[in-house]
């Protein structure tokens, strides 16, 4: 644990660094000190050794010459109370040679420490007892008369040895320790807590959050110059380029490049935001989403340089009409969103109303003289919603409703509608796994050729049974798109009909695939539909693919070039539900398109919607292609139809869309033999 917390922190690496460092350093020190003692106190030794024979030589030489045993006990008693002698004594020397023990003293020995006696043992063994000679001169000889031995006490040497090392060694440790601590509290308040407070700081800096201008490390002023302020000046360069470099990558990231409005990343961003706040302030925000009505008409006609200006124009007429604490963004194509914490409701129609009003001006681009109006849907956090992806959703079901209407209008999002996102959310959850639990069918509706009402081909018609109900298309093929599930769901589709005309073989009939106009965006729809036909070994002649004019029109110069290779491949393409949207006859005549299905509010329409359905009857033959009424219940329709000159027929008087196997029962003659039976044209085979 303390390694790990050594490894973390520079300041406690560098204090047991310092501590270690100045340890060592004292520890020599101490050596060098402690010798020096030993030294000095052999040189007192020695200087003991010279004053005592110095102040009783004499004395004992009287003694001995003397055999004075009183004079020698004097001059003994005079020795040993000198400190440190152990034991003294003075031998006479005879005339015979003979040593003869005049006198001896000792001294009683205190308690010494184990640690004395055991230094005494190893430094204080040499040089401890003293012999001198005692001599006097006769006849101009010197003549020996005795000895003087003094015996000093080791142990008490070693004693004072021991306690002076003790203190040097003592006050040397204490020094470097001191001072280690006086560098350890420097450089801590000098370089670690500066560098600590730089790498805190460093460390709160968020990359997402780099706008916010208080992540700038200070430099302390001691530091200006030195090469720590070197390193935190140039760590703020990086973050302040980071920064920018970050804002321009988040200007790329978030804003629309044409009308330099927020994105719908952006946008939904600062929703939140304005959500959060009125969270904590008991707020209300109010979502205005915005739908020009007659864009795509004037971006067909008038070119998309003309749609582009209108979209600029637009665009900051809308910034005019925004306070400092709104936001509007461009969505896409015409659809731009306002958000607005607001107090009242009254102040978000006013919004409304006057930009509506400003849109529905007449505005000159390239002397043409532009009128546009717009559909506002409005939502309202907290009462519709309290989080940005539904506010958005409930705000556009809103414009929707406003479309309805055929003057420009705003519409405010109702309980009822509210009602149909909270379903629209639970199909989404429940249409994800549609395809693996194997909820969804491919029904077939028949088509008859009014050349003797032949069954000529038949249409795919996808069913969902979902918990034992039938949820109808138009329900959940709107939520499959708007979640993206719609490309895959629409591969299935056509694989499952490949399979169908596969199992048919020689027997096969041509069947109509509905395609998304999503489908028909995603770049790899035409080769994911090419792989498959080829899968199935089916000739695509047997496909059509029918696509709404309304999706159609949408992205026309994409549709085209799309629609364009799938015929080139052999794939039929018809345009479904015709007459509901705004195709113009020019680029009528250039699609590639095999047949005209006309929508069924023209075939059980009045009278004057049986005008509508003469034309477009007489544009198909015009244009040299088929023309398939759907929705034909009543024979008179029937009737009307053939005179008119239609090609196909489709609808509940001639059958509903089916499941499979009854279709080829009923509609195919198939029996359970296998054997087919097709009405008009009376084949049988296997
Ligand atoms: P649609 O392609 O125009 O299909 C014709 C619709 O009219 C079908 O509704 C059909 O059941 C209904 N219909 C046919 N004859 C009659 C009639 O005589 N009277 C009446 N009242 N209705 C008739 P359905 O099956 O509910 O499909 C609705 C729409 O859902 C389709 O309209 C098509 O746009 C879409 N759809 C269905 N299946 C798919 C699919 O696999 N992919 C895609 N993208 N859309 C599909
Ligand atoms: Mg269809
Ligand atoms: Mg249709």
């Amino acid at each position: 644990m303390f390694i790990k917390a050594f490894q973390r922190s520079i300041g406690l690496m560098q204090a047991t660094m310092l501590l270690l460092a100045s340890l060592i350093v004292g520890l020599s020190l101490s050596a060098f000190q402690i010798y020096s003692v030993y030294q000095q106190q052999q040189q007192d030794i020695n200087e003991k050794t010279r004053t005592i024979i110095g102040l009783s030589e004499g004395g004992a030489t009287n003694a001995a010459w003397a055999l004075d045993t009183r004079l020698a006990n004097e001059v003994l008693q005079g020795i040993i109370e000198q400190p440190g002698i152990k034991q003294v004594e003075i031998n006479a020397t005879l005339r015979n040679e003979n040593q003869q023990l005049l006198a001896r003293l000792d001294k009683e020995q205190p308690d010494y420490s184990a640690l004395s006696q055991w230094v005494a043992q190893l430094f204080f063994t040499e040089k401890l007892t003293l012999i001198t000679e005692l001599t006097i001169v006769n006849q101009q000889q010197p003549l020996k008369v005795g000895t003087l031995r003094v015996e000093f006490d080791s142990v008490h040497e070693a004693e004072k040895f021991v306690r002076a090392s003790m203190t040097s060694l003592g006050i040397i440790l204490l020094e470097a320790l001191l001072i280690g601590l006086i560098l350890f509290f420097i450089s801590q308040w000098f370089i670690t807590s500066p560098i600590s407070r730089a790498a805190a700081t460093i460390e709160k800096v968020d990359p997402d959050e780099l706008h916010i201008d208080d992540q700038k490390i200070h430099v302390p002023t001691m530091h200006k110059v030195d090469e720590l302020g070197h390193l935190l000046e140039h760590t703020n360069q990086l973050l302040d380029r980071l920064k920018i470099s970050q804002s321009k990558l988040r200007h790329l990231a978030t804003k629309d490049p044409l009308t330099g409005l927020a994105n719908r990343t952006l946008i939904k961003e600062f929703l939140a935001n304005m959500i959060a706040t009125a969270q904590r302030t008991s707020g209300m925000v109010a979502v205005i989403f915005i739908d020009l009505d007659r864009f795509k008409h004037i971006n067909d006609t008038l070119g998309h340089d003309m749609g582009d200006k209108l979209l600029k124009y637009v665009s900051i007429a809308l910034l005019r009409q925004i306070r400092d604490q709104d936001a509007v963004g461009r969505l896409g194509g015409d659809e731009f969103l306002l958000v607005m914490p607001t107090k009242a409701i009254t102040d978000v129609v006013g919004m409304a109303e006057r930009i509506l009003q400003v849109l529905s001006k007449t505005i000159t681009i390239d002397s043409y003289e532009l009128k546009v109006n717009a559909s506002l849907g409005i939502a309202l956090y907290p009462n519709d919603g309290d989080n940005a992806d539904t506010l958005m959703r409930c705000a556009d079901l809103a414009m929707y409703k406003a479309k309805e209407h055929k003057t420009s209008q705003w519409h405010l999002f109702s309980e009822e509608m509210k009602l149909k996102v909270e379903e629209s959310l639970a199909l989404e959850t429940a249409l994800s796994g549609a395809i693996r639990h194997h909820e969804l069918e491919v029904f077939l509706q028949p088509q008859y050729s009014v050349e003797g009402m032949r069954l000529a081909a038949c249409e795919a018609l996808l069913r969902w049974r979902n918990n034992g109900e039938y949820i109808p298309p138009q329900k959940f093929i709107a939520v499959a798109e708007l979640t993206g599930l719609i490309g895959e769901i629409g591969l299935w589709v056509l694989t499952e009909t490949c399979r169908i005309i596969q199992r048919w073989g020689d027997q096969a009939i041509p069947i109509s695939v509905n395609v998304s106009g999503q489908q028909l965006a995603d770049e790899s729809f035409v080769n994911d539909a090419i792989d498959i036909v080829q899968h199935y070994a089916i000739n695509p002649t047997m496909i059509e693919f029918e696509i709404t004019e309304t999706m159609l029109m949408q992205d026309l110069d994409k549709s085209f070039d799309r629609l364009t290779r799938l015929r080139d491949k052999g794939f039929r393409i018809s345009i479904d539900d015709f007459g509901t949207g705004y195709s113009s006859l020019s680029y009528l005549t250039q699609l590639p398109i095999d047949a005209l299905k006309i929508d069924r509010s023209f075939v059980s329409g009045s009278e004057q919607s049986s005008v509508v359905l003469d034309t477009i009857i007489a544009l198909g033959k015009a244009l040299g292609i088929h023309v398939v009424a759907e929705g034909v219940e009543t024979e008179q329709q029937k009737l009307a139809l053939i005179e008119n000159g239609c090609d196909l027929l489709q609808g509940y008087l001639l059958g509903r869309p089916m499941p499979v196997a009854q279709f080829e029962t009923d509609c195919l003659g198939f029996t359970e033999t296998g054997n087919l039976v097709i009405e008009g044209l009376a084949t049988q085979t296997k």
